[in-house]
C-alpha cells in the first residue's frame, strides 16, 4: 500500500510516522508514505497558497492551483507504477467529511494507493475537492488547525491492518472496536501494584475460565463506556 501525502508540513507527518510501527513498517518496505509540499507547486513567485475568500469572512484558504498541481505531479510519478484508477482513492481530511471508523479504516486497506489533502487555515478553495477527492473523512466532532494529524491518525489506522506491519493478525481481531466490543482488561509483572494484585484467574492457568472471564469483563467495560456497540447484540 502506497500513500501519498499533500501538506503544507511534511515535517510534522514525516516525524509521526517515521517513529515505531509504522516507521519500521515503512522501512520494510511494508507500507510506502510519500509527503509532498504543496508549497513547492505553487505558481506564486512568492510561493504563496493562500488567499482571502471570495464574499468575506475571516481567515484564509488554500487556493486550488498549487494543490491540482501537488495532485498531477503525483500521478505523473505514480506512472511508472500504473495503480489502476479503481485501486486509488483519494482523500481529504475534513472536519466536515464523515467520521472515522474501523469499518473505514478496513475498507481503505484494501486500496493500492490512498493520497491524502491536508487543509490548513479556514480549509480549502471547494473546486479542488469537488474535482480530485473522492472523500472526506473527519476523525471527530473537533476542530484542528490543520489536517496533518488527522492523515497521521488514518494511514496509522490503516496501516496496521496491512499484511507484515503488526507481528500478527490477531493483534488487532480480538481488540477493542474491532472485535465488536471493548477490549478486556489487561495485565502485565508486577503481580502487584500499589497493593492490587492481578484477577487469580488469569494465573490460574485455566484458558475456559480466562476466556470467560475476559468476555465478561469486556461486556461490563462496553456497557459502562460505550453501550452504542452493544445495540442489537443482546
Ligand atoms: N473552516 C473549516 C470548516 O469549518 O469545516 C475548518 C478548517 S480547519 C481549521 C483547517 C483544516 O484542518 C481542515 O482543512 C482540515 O484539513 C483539518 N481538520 C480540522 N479538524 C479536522 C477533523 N476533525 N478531522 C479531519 N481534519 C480536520
Amino acid at each position: 500500500m502506497r500513500f501519498d501525502i499533500m501538506t503544507l508540513f511534511p515535517d510534522l507527518v514525516n516525524t509521526v510516522l517515521g517513529e515505531s510501527i509504522i516507521g519500521r513498517a515503512q522501512k520494510s518496505g511494508a507500507v510506502e508514505i510519500n509527503t509532498y509540499n504543496i508549497r513547492d507547486y505553487s505558481e506564486d513567485k512568492h510561493r504563496r497558497v493562500d488567499d482571502t475568500p471570495y464574499g468575506g469572512g475571516k481567515g484564509m484558504l488554500m487556493m486550488a492551483p498549487p494543490i491540482y498541481n501537488c495532485y498531477s505531479a503525483i500521478l505523473e510519478q505514480q506512472k511508472d507504477v500504473g495503480f489502476a484508477p479503481e485501486s486509488r482513492r483519494v482523500v481529504y481530511m475534513s472536519p466536515a467529511g464523515k467520521v472515522l471508523d474501523q469499518k473505514k479504516a478496513e475498507e481503505l486497506s484494501k486500496f493500492e494507493n490512498v493520497i491524502i489533502l491536508c487543509g490548513h487555515y479556514e480549509g480549502v478553495d471547494r473546486r479542488i475537492i469537488d474535482e480530485i477527492v473522492d472523500e472526506e473523512i473527519s476523525i471527530g466532532d473537533f476542530v484542528l488547525t490543520g489536517g496533518e494529524i488527522p492523515a497521521t491518525i488514518l494511514v496509522d489506522a490503516v496501516s496496521r491492518l496491512l499484511p507484515g506491519v503488526l507481528s500478527d493478525p490477531e493483534c488487532y481481531e480480538k481488540e477493542s472496536i474491532s472485535s465488536g466490543m471493548l477490549e478486556y482488561p489487561q495485565y502485565t509483572r508486577p503481580y502487584e501494584f500499589h497493593g492490587v494484585k492481578v484477577p487469580d484467574v488469569l494465573i490460574s492457568g485455566h484458558h475456559a475460565n480466562i476466556d470467560k472471564w475476559r468476555d465478561e469483563t469486556a461486556r461490563e467495560l462496553t456497557e459502562k463506556n460505550r453501550p452504542d456497540l452493544l445495540e442489537g447484540k443482546k
